[in-house]
């Protein structure tokens, strides 16, 4: 059955208690009200007949009587009016009764009573009455505490009792489920114990077992009944025994603290392992000594890695200060090494204790990023390492130590991390590369000098096999160079050479000689090629033969340049010897011929008359013959000016063309836009007339002769061929023609005087030398290709002249000077010259009018301004006039004023001046007749 709580039964029965209490407080005042009442009853029924009948004086005494006896307060009698005649004062309250009817404990109960005589109602009594209850309260209220005291004493002690019960109840039922728990891990312990593959014995103080468990027994290969009683001492190897034994006897106490001991043991199959044992004492429940026990663990593995562990520490330290490297730990968070070898001072030069991480950076006065951080700045690689993000660090810097060196030191490092993975700093290898440094950049030199030489060079072993091969070689031998490499130098034999000549080659390199000579190679595309050859043997440090370096230089084009200035020196001697020839040569025939024209043809006889004839004939051949040396030999003044190519070949053409005859096609070919040459015409047109002829003579049954001009830039292979050439365009003029072709043998010598293959009295010899001749004067070159049978090409190449407008074309006619009818005023003070140019406009149809200076040219500009319509003069004038005024004052009355200035030296101050143009509007004296006609003509004609 469940009790109430003491709680509630308390509070249960206190209220029933109060409630009680304030009943009976209830019943007893209303009790003593009803007693007060009967009283004054009483008192009124006496009072009454003792007021009106007897004397009020008795009245009072009685009132008074039962005012004092009763408790009242007081008690009056009063009449109809409420005036009162009789009052009495009851017993006053005192002590403690004040103090209470102050509480309320003892209340004034007041009442009031007719007074009735005989039906006449004579007055009233009223009073005023103590209900003395509190003495019987304050019992009762005693008499409750009292009993809720013992009520709670009571509750106290039951549920004292109840809580003592449970617990007694807790208390079996635990120790019961102890006890199971006990038992079930007791089983498991002995179970773990039995099939741990740990060792595990127990043993007596003096090392005699007293349990071992099966693994105990498999390791020891003996069976429970062998080991126990037996001393585990035996097991240990003779040698050992000795230090554990003492061991054992200091530390096995029965109040001993675990002890951990390893040492060897001889196994079952005669192997001695590594035990770790650990011994402790066993006691019993009352902490009572038994006996000791001892687990051991096989720690063979583990000790032979730590022993590896050792060794490989041992042999990494060995190995990083044979390498003079520096080991280091940075801790970054600090920024301080955990870590550094001692090496960094001889790196340095500073202690490890003076170098904090960062400073190892500052020193650095260049660091260049390898592998992961290639390419990164430091601070980028550094950012990339504290993110995490870098799995190797790999730097070279370049430092300056404390000695003020410069030194290379290459940085090797992985991050390390905290336990939750942060990068905490770097576990590095600092090396110095200083040297292998030097040697790179001296490599990287070499090498790049190798690979930009001109000169082809290769490297072999001593087998001849190519290991190396420059780009020099892939230009010269038209090989690539991965197709070289592998293969031996056989591949450029031309088979020019004698077996001998390779055998004598590498006789001298095997001897360690150096070879040096000339071959003849054969390119990839079958082309031969002269070069100059060495071959040097290198040796290693210990001077053992290792390789060879063979250079070569392709001198097929310096050897072909030789040949051509031979060629030229041989032309340019025997072009001296011609003009020498030449010359007095024609001092000679100017006499022949004078004397010859000077005989009086009257006064011979017709034979003679014939004689002289032929003698006057053959000296006229003759002073030909020495017109076209001299022209070979460029000891002819030439007549330069700009000249338009088209327009001479269209020229020339037409002169070509009867000079062919009808059996040979001429086709012509000018290119677009062709540039001004800067020519003698007369001179030019002789080359076409020579080649021309040739092409003739070459073609007796007809065929077609081809005549190209083009303008082409000289290519710098073209520059190789002609050293001489100047840099920039050519005009190439090309004269084809399908004639029986040269021979190899005479190309060399056609260009020579005399060199002729023709009949005596059909070719002179001089044709071709004369084309060179004038070729050399226009500072160009020729070209000849021809092969028997097939034709010859004459190619002709003459630099482009600076300006861009031809010279107006002149009459190829030598004997008709151009014509006009138009006034020139002549201005010249040189009286013979002023008449000779007179004499000469009058013949060319000019109305001429002269003048000796500034003044007298003003006075026939006066008269006949309208006429003149050009102005000849020289620019220097007497009297301080200059001709470049007079011009200026003509031409400002009259602006159509055509002006040609001539002047015997060059005048700097009118040249910038008057923009004169030479072969525009200046003609530079001594000029000829034809030069003065050509001008006066062009310059009229020019603007119209
Ligand atoms: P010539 O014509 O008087 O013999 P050249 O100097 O003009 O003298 O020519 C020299 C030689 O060159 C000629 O005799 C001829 O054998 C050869 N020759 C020149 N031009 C040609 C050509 N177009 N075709 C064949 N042979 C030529
Ligand atoms: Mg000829």
């Amino acid at each position: 059955m469940k009790f109430p709580s003491r709680k509630t039964t308390l509070w249960s029965t206190a209220v029933a208690a109060l409630i009680g209490y304030g009943a009976w407080i209830w019943w007893y005042e209303g009790e003593a009200r009803r007693v007060a009442l009967a009283d004054l009853e009483r008192h009124a029924a006496v009072v009454a007949p003792a007021l009106w009948h007897l004397d009020p004086a008795m009245c009072r005494d009685y009132l008074q009587l039962a005012a004092s006896s009763k408790g009242y307060q007081y008690l009056r009698v009063e009449d109809e009016t409420g005036t009162p005649f009789v009052t009495c004062q009851g017993q006053p309250l005192g002590g403690m009764d004040v103090v209470l009817h102050r509480l309320g404990l003892i209340p004034a109960v007041s009442f009031q009573r007719p007074v009735v005589h005989e039906k006449d109602v004579l007055g009233r009594i009223v009073g005023v009455w103590y209900v003395r209850t509190v003495y019987a309260e304050v019992l009762a209220l005693c008499g409750l505490i009292v009993g809720l005291v013992l009520l709670e004493r009571h509750l106290q002690v039951r549920e004292m009792r109840d809580r003592l019960q449970g617990q007694v109840e807790d208390r079996t039922r635990e120790l019961a489920a102890a006890h199971a728990a006990l038992a079930a891990r007791e089983a498991q312990y002995r179970s773990s114990v039995e099939q741990s593959p740990d060792l595990f014995c127990r043993f007596t103080a003096d090392g005699t077992l007293t349990y071992v468990n099966p693994a105990y027994c498999r390791f020891f290969g003996r069976n429970p009944d062998e080991l126990v009683g037996s001393r585990f001492l035996s097991f240990i190897p003779e040698e050992d025994r000795a230090p554990v034994e003492s061991v054992l006897r200091a530390r096995l106490r029965p109040d001993m603290e675990p002890l951990t001991l390893d040492h060897r043991v001889r196994a079952a199959d005669g192997e001695l392992r590594w035990i770790r044992w650990t011994n402790s004492a066993i006691r019993d429940d009352q902490g009572r000594f038994l006996e000791y026990q001892a687990i051991g663990h096989d720690i063979t593995e583990q000790k032979r890695a730590e022993m590896d562990l050792v060794r490989s520490h041992e042999l990494y330290r060995r190995a990083i200060s044979a390498a003079a490297a520096v080991p280091y730990e940075i801790d970054l968070v600090e920024d301080r090494y955990l870590f550094v070898g001692e090496g960094i001072r001889s790196l340095t030069g500073y202690a490890p204790d003076e170098l904090a991480p960062r400073e190892l950076w500052n020193l650095a006065e260049e660091i260049v990023f390898l592998g992961a951080c290639a390419g990164l700045n430091l601070q980028e690689a550094f950012q990339r390492l504290t993110a995490g993000r870098l799995e190797q660090w790999r730097a070279d810097y370049r430092l300056r130590t404390r000695a003020g060196e410069i030194r290379w030191i290459s940085d090797t490092a992985v991050p390390t991390l905290t336990e939750n993975g942060q990068v905490r700093g770097m576990l590095g290898i600092l090396l110095d590369i200083t040297d292998r440094r030097r040697m790179e950049e001296e490599h990287a030199r070499l090498a790049a000098a190798v690979e930009s030489v001109d000169e082809a060079v290769f490297v072999t072993d001593l087998q001849g096999v190519i290991l190396y091969a420059n780009p020099a070689l892939e230009r010269v031998t038209g090989y690539d160079r991965n197709e070289v490499i592998g293969r031996t130098p056989r591949i450029f034999k031309s088979g020019k050479h004698p077996q001998a000549f390779y055998l004598q080659m590498w006789a001298t390199i095997r001897e360690g000689r150096s070879w040096t000579g000339r071959v003849t190679n054969r390119r990839k595309d079958g082309r031969l090629y002269e070069a100059e050859l060495t071959i040097s043997p290198v040796r290693d440090g210990s001077g053992r033969l290792t390789y060879y370096v063979a250079v070569s230089r392709d001198i097929t084009q310096q050897l072909a340049l030789e040949e051509q200035l031979r060629e030229s020196q041989k032309l340019e001697a025997i072009g001296r010897l011609a003009a020498g020839v030449a010359h007095e040569f024609n001092n000679l025939l100017t006499i022949i011929q004078g004397n010859a024209l000077l005989m009086d043809r009257d006064a011979l006889s017709p034979e003679d008359a014939t004689c002289v004839d032929q003698i006057v004939h053959a000296t006229q051949r003759a002073a030909d013959l020495t017109h076209r040396l001299l022209l070979y030999s460029r000891k002819k003044p030439m007549q330069m000016r700009a000249v338009d190519p088209g327009d001479l070949l269209l020229r020339g053409a037409r002169m070509l063309e009867p000079l062919l005859g009808e059996r040979i096609r001429l086709r012509l070919h000018l290119g677009k836009d062709l540039p001004v040459l800067r020519a003698d015409p007369a001179l030019l047109e002789q080359l076409l007339i020579n080649l021309a002829a040739n092409a003739r003579d070459a073609m007796p049954d007809g065929g077609e002769l081809f005549v190209s001009a083009e303008v082409c830039e000289l290519s710098e292979r073209d520059r190789m061929n002609r050293p001489m050439a100047g840099l920039g365009r050519y005009i190439r003029l090309t004269i084809r023609d399908t004639g029986v072709g040269i021979p190899p043998e005479h190309i060399p010598h056609l260009f020579e005087p005399f060199f002729t293959t023709k009949d005596v009295g059909k070719g002179t010899g001089l044709g071709l030398a004369a084309v060179y001749g004038i070729v050399q004067q226009h500072r160009g070159w020729i070209e000849v290709e021809s092969q028997v049978g097939g034709g010859t090409t004459f190619r002709i190449h003459l630099p482009v002249a600076e300006e861009s407008q031809p010279a107006p074309p002149t009459e190829l006619e030598v004997r008709d000077l151009p014509r006009g009818g138009e006034g020139v005023l002549v201005v010249e003070d040189e009286p013979s010259l002023r008449r000779l140019t007179e004499t000469l406009l009058q013949r060319c149809g000019y109305r001429v009018w002269s003048a000796s200076d500034a003044r007298e040219a003003h006075k026939v500009w006066e008269q006949h301004r309208a006429e003149i319509q050009l102005l000849l003069t020289d620019l220097v004038l007497p009297g301080g006039s200059s001709g470049a005024d007079l011009a200026a004052q003509f031409a400002a009355q009259k602006p159509e004023l055509k002006v040609l200035f001539t002047s015997g030296y060059f005048e700097a101050q009118f040249h910038g001046a008057l923009n004169l143009i030479e072969g525009d509007n200046f003609l530079p004296k001594p000029y000829r007749p034809r030069q003065l006609a050509e001008m006066i003509r062009a310059r009229l004609d020019r603007g119209r």
